[in-house]
């Protein structure tokens, strides 16, 4: 039965190029993910786009003396050539400072407006004395009133992990130029997260299947909610369609509280584009839909609570009641799906240590499915996981190089050089038939994992199929075998299917490669589609140019199935499907992130 699954994908804030440790958190497994369930002839809608809005993006704009449009218009790019390069398959990835999305995003605040769930609540603001503009909470830093930690940040302590409110910060002082904040009294609107305490709770508890950690972490932040503030005083961002504050200058809805709302209005856009403007709700209103939330674990709250909260709201399912609001009732998240952080040397990434591997970088060097393979079988899918450049070399040369890669040059090449074709069968041993029992098996105990998130568990048994194919060719000696060339066909034939089985039962982890298998099979068209980018027209706050990622997965080949390799279909000899990497690498690193020694 096909059923509609949306794969809703963490927003890249817009802010600069991405790192691994970004795209091995949010953007890998949600592909992997994607691409099993289209496979298995799920109906997919995969989503998502850049983070636009906020105050690090105005703030960054102002040191680099340029505008927040012209800064995320250039990061945008960037980001959507790092995701287009990772082949990551979404069927929109597109931006929060679009027309729609600022129109979606009101269209749902007014729904919460209207049940009661926001109130106006006057509180002290920071302003700058030297400029006289807002000073954004993070940037003020000051003495922690609950841990006394000197470098509390106004919004957030990151030493005792506590929210904070600048006001209370003892000492608070700039952190753009020193000075200290004037507090001034000013307008917010709260949303009334505790009202939706009860609803968050009952289903929680429906939520068994998730990881436990994630459950556990959503659990206990439900027991315990606060109002929390979804306006704030800056000039970048969706404006407040309220009377007073719609052409209020200052008056934007908080960064946090729009990007959340981009799982639906890119639904929304999606189905605009195909022409079909209800389409969305196939994967938003029907009960039989699944909606799988794909994240890096800094960003549980948001997708286990706040967000389910505004969906509660819209719905009129918190505390206060009320009526649907205008998009219908919208399904909350069938699995919140985190990874933990990729560190290097124990940390986690970051630019100002010097710490940090960015995709852009990493794709020109290594292409995508050693970067795709190697966060899948090695990332942090259960706890936070080292990058070494000596385990990535590992794991390229002796799993894709080794294992897979010669598993595929010696049976195609030995085929195409005894045969010219794929050879025709006779007469099949117990050795042949186990093997091909194994990897028929494995669809159901591969699929089994992937449709549960578990990529590890998936992506080893996937690569078990290839191990006992080399152990069976290596047995088998179909090289020794001139004297029977009845046997050694069949031989050849088995290893084939076989081939053509761990590449659909791969597919999903390694697309590019899975294309060039394809082929190097006899096959032709496409078996597994890629991403690419499309200028979407005009829209935006300020009319300028919006182009989107997408792609029609429609047609491709790949079905999640062992299909039998058609005997006498022609076969060249192959090139090889993965380069090894100088082992030299692994202790040293790449000319552009050379690791760094006597630290
Ligand atoms: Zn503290």
């Amino acid at each position: 039965m096909s059923i509609p699954v949306l794969t809703a994908v963490a927003w890249p804030y817009a802010n600069g190029p991405r790192h691994i440790g970004h795209v091995s958190g949010f953007g890998v497994p949600s592909d992997v993910f994607s691409r099993y369930q289209r496979m298995v002839g799920n109906r997919v809608l995969m989503v998502s786009g850049t983070d636009e809005h906020g105050t690090p993006i105005q703030v960054q704009a102002d040191a680099e003396g340029t505008t927040p449009r012209e800064l995320v218009d250039r990061y945008s790019r960037v980001i959507q050539d790092d995701l287009v390069g990772l082949g990551l398959s979404y069927d929109l990835f597109t931006r929060t400072s679009t027309d729609n999305h600022h129109r979606v995003t009101q269209d749902l605040f007014t729904a919460l407006w209207n049940n009661g769930y926001v109130s106006t609540e006057k509180t002290l603001g920071a302003i700058s004395p030297s400029t006289g503009r807002t000073l954004p909470d993070r940037y003020i830093e000051g003495t922690c009133p609950i841990c006394g930690y000197p470098s509390a940040r106004g919004d957030q302590c990151d030493n005792c992990g506590n929210q904070l409110d600048p006001a209370d910060l003892i000492n608070p002082r700039s952190r753009i130029n020193g000075e200290t904040p004037q507090f001034v009294e000013t307008e917010h609107l709260l949303f009334d997260l505790p009202a939706f305490s009860k609803s968050l709770a009952s289903w929680l508890d429906t939520r068994t299947h998730w990881r436990p950690n994630v459950l556990n972490f959503s659990r206990r932040l439900a027991e315990d909610l606060k109002p929390r503030a979804i306006s704030r005083d800056l000039d970048w961002g969706v404006r407040i369609p309220l009377d007073g504050w719609h052409d209020a200058p200052m008056k934007r809805f908080y960064v946090w509280f729009d990007a959340v709302i981009g799982y639906l209005s890119a639904s929304v856009e999606w189905a605009q584009r195909t022409g079909a403007p209800d389409a969305w709700k196939e994967w938003w209103c029907d009960p039989e839909a699944q909606a799988y939330y794909f994240m890096g674990k800094d960003n549980i709250t948001f997708h286990s609570v706040m967000w389910p909260a505004i969906l509660l709201g819209h719905n009129g399912e918190g505390d206060r009641g009320g009526e649907v609001g205008s998009f219908g009732r919208l399904n909350l998240p069938t699995e919140v799906v985190s990874s933990e952080f990729l560190t290097m040397s124990g940390s986690k990434f970051s630019t100002s240590r010097g710490t940090v591997i960015y995709v852009g970088d990493f794709l020109r060097e290594f292409g995508p499915d050693a970067l795709r393979y190697f966060i899948s079988v090695a990332g942090p899918e259960n706890q936070d996981t080292d990058f070494t450049w000596d385990e990535f070399v590992r794991r390229t040369n002796f799993e894709l190089a080794n294992e897979w890669g010669n598993l595929v040059n010696r049976s195609v090449s030995m085929a195409a050089k005894n045969v010219g074709a794929v050879p025709e069968p006779t007469a099949p041993d117990p050795a042949d038939e186990a093997l091909l029992a194994q990897s028929r098996a494995a669809f159901e105990t591969v699929g089994a994992h992937l449709a549960r998130s578990r990529f590890k568990q998936a992506i080893g048994e996937a690569m078990r199929v290839v191990g006992e194919a080399n152990a069976y060719l290596s047995h088998q000696e179909p090289w020794k075998r001139k004297d029977d060339p009845a046997r050694r066909d069949t031989i050849l034939h088995t290893a084939l299917q076989v081939v053509q089985d761990a590449n659909t039962l791969l597919t999903p982890f390694l697309p590019h490669a899975a294309q060039k298998v394809h082929e190097a099979l006899g096959g032709s068209g496409v078996w597994a589609e890629q991403p690419h980018r499309e200028d979407a027209g005009t829209s935006g706050e300020l009319g300028t140019s919006h182009s989107v990622l997408t792609g029609d997965y429609a047609h491709e080949q790949a079905r999640w199935e062992s299909t039998p390799i058609p005997v006498g279909r022609p076969l060249a000899r192959p090139t090889p499907l993965f380069a090894k990497l100088d082992p030299s690498l692994g202790e040293t690193g790449p000319s552009w992130a050379p690791i760094q020694t006597g630290e």
